[in-house]
Order: structure tokens, then sequence, then C-alpha cells
């Protein structure tokens, strides 16, 4: 009882201080990539210039009556809007939708996140590329940069 109490505060104590480090991250140029967010732990951003509060979850589990399957969150890299896609293949990790955005924007989630409102902390890396798969040692890459500022 007493070790269950004990955890319980440790959980909650963790879970503050990721909301508060969530908080501050659309104010520094640390790189995040939606693909490197983990199951249960969104970033929820409020951006320092227009105030957007947006929730960076990376990924969404979706329970039907027959299965349970996984579907992964993409940004626009012109607009900013995200979106969530079930599309998969066996060739790989998908990390671009072969379906275009309304702009025409490509949907991406290998790259920097960026504030969908006023596209603070967008920058050039926010493009399209022919690129829509990555091999398993870019993204062990991108994970080993995630959370890290941009260098
Ligand atoms: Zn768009
Ligand atoms: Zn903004």
């Amino acid at each position: 009882m007493v070790i269950q109490l004990f955890l319980n505060k440790k959980l909650t104590l963790y879970v503050v201080y990721y909301k508060l480090k969530s908080l501050k991250i659309l104010n520094q140029m640390i790189q995040y990539f939606l693909l490197s967010i983990r199951a249960y732990f969104p970033l929820t951003a409020v951006c320092s210039k227009c105030e957007l509060e947006t929730i960076f979850s990376g990924l969404m589990w979706i329970r039907t009556d027959k299965r349970k399957y996984i579907s992964y969150q993409y940004q626009c890299q012109d607009c900013g809007k995200l979106k969530y896609s079930d599309e998969f293949t066996s060739k790989g990790q998908i990390v671009a939708l072969s379906e275009k955005c309304k702009c025409q924007g490509q949907y991406r989630r290998d790259k920097n996140i960026f504030c969908p409102g006023c596209h603070h902390r967008k920058t050039n890396n926010n493009q399209n590329e022919d690129s829509l798969y990555l091999t398993d040692n870019e993204i062990e890459h991108l994970r080993k940069i995630h959370g890290n500022e941009d260098s």
C-alpha cells in the first residue's frame, strides 16, 4: 500500500514535469519529430509567438470490433496542418503520405515540427522531398537527435 502510494506520487510528479517541459518546446530551437514521439507521451505545445496550443501526439491507437491498429500523425510541410493516417506499406516505415494536403504541400513526420498557426520554428528543412520511406538507420538517427538542440 505504501509502495503503491509512493509510485503514484512519483508518476504524478513525472507527468507534471513532462507537461512543464512540453509547454516550453515551441520557444526553443529544439528539434522534435512526429516519428519519434512515443505513445502516451504527446507534446502539448503553446506557441511563443501566436499562443496557439497544439497537441503533437505522433500516433494514435484505434480499436475496432475486429482489431486494433495505429494511425500516425503527419504535418503538412507547407501550411503546417496536422493529419492522421494509417497508410501502410511493406517497403519500410512511411514518413510521407502519397496524398497531398489541400494546399499541395506534402505530409511528413520526419521533419522538425512547427506551429500550424503562424509557422514559428519553420525552416528551410520543412519542405517536400522525394523520399517517402526511411531506412532503420535513418530512423535511429532521428531518435538520437529528437529533443536536442538544432546544431
Ligand atoms: Zn497544407
Ligand atoms: Zn504560432
